[in-house]
């Protein structure tokens, strides 16, 4: 199994589901990870209590603000040292069809998923590019690829996470600084407790493996991505068949 020892990494929105099962995972292999949250502190605590080894690290960081993300980033400075990666995980949804969606709905899901993406991405960059190394993995969606009604606003945040991460691959390769994307299907989480047994059946049905994903396959293939030396600019999908690139 590869080793993630010495490597410090930041995992936003890591207080739950799929980033608290990137952040615990990478813990098991052996990195000290920064668990990120931006209001849930006793489920981010929780999360932090449970991550293997020491010297991990707590941070309040709201990825909307590009004044929270530089402080955030300051103190895992401050704490680590060193930056080896950053998995930009933190995500929402404010679903609506097209023509009920408010501004505020549209405005807000872009400034989390892909501003907070950026923001962070760009504050990450700075600290790699003068280590001449890193890793950035962006969590992007099945529906960045496929569209999916009800949810224009989320599709253009994770259609933009995956342009971006092309451009940012392109631009600090040369840095030896390698950008990916991970693009889950449905995933069991606090996201797809909420719905029924018949919805959650006909979802299912739709996909070739016939089940849902977990938080692990996610945390699984992030870990990949980190350890993969010659892989830039992709987006991986991770979603039983549903969709193929
Ligand atoms: P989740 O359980 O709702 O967790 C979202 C995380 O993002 C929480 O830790 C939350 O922390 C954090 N967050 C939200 N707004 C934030 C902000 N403004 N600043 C900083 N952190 C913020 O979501 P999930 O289901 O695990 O999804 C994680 C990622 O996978 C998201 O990017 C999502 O789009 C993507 N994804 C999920 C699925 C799925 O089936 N679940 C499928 C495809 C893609 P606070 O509560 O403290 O704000």
């Amino acid at each position: 199994m590869v080793s993630f020892k010495d490597q410090c990494i930041m995992v936003t929105g890591s207080s739950r589901g799929i980033g608290a099962a990137i952040a615990q995972y990478l813990s098991t292999l052996g990195a000290r990870v920064a668990i990120t949250y931006s209001s849930s502190k006793d489920s981010a605590e929780r999360v932090f209590q449970e991550l293997e080894g020491s010297g991990h690290l707590l941070l309040q960081m709201n990825v909307t603000q590009s004044k929270s993300v530089k402080e955030a980033f300051d103190k895992f400075m401050n704490h680590f040292g060193s930056l080896s990666a950053l998995v930009n995980n933190a995500g929402v949804t404010k679903d609506g069809l097209l023509l009920r969606m408010k501004d505020e709905d549209f405005h807000s899901v872009l400034a989390t998923n892909l501003f907070g993406c950026f923001y962070c991405s760009r504050e990450a960059a700075k600290y790699m590019i003068k280590e001449r190394k890193g890793s950035i993995i962006n969590i992007s969606s099945v529906v960045a690829q496929i569209g999916n009604p009800g949810q224009a606003n989320y599709v253009a945040s994770k259609a933009g996470i995956e342009g971006l991460t092309r451009s940012m691959a392109n631009e600090l390769a040369g840095r030896n600084i390698r950008v990916n994307a991970v693009a889950p299907g449905f995933i069991q989480t606090d996201m797809t407790e909420k719905l029924n047994e018949k919805q959650v059946h006909a979802i299912t049905d739709r996909v070739p493996l016939k089940k849902l994903g977990t938080p692990q396959d996610v945390a699984e293939t992030v870990a990949f991505l980190l350890n993969a030396k010659y892989i830039t600019g992709q987006v991986i999908s991770v979603n039983g068949g549903l969709a193929f690139r």
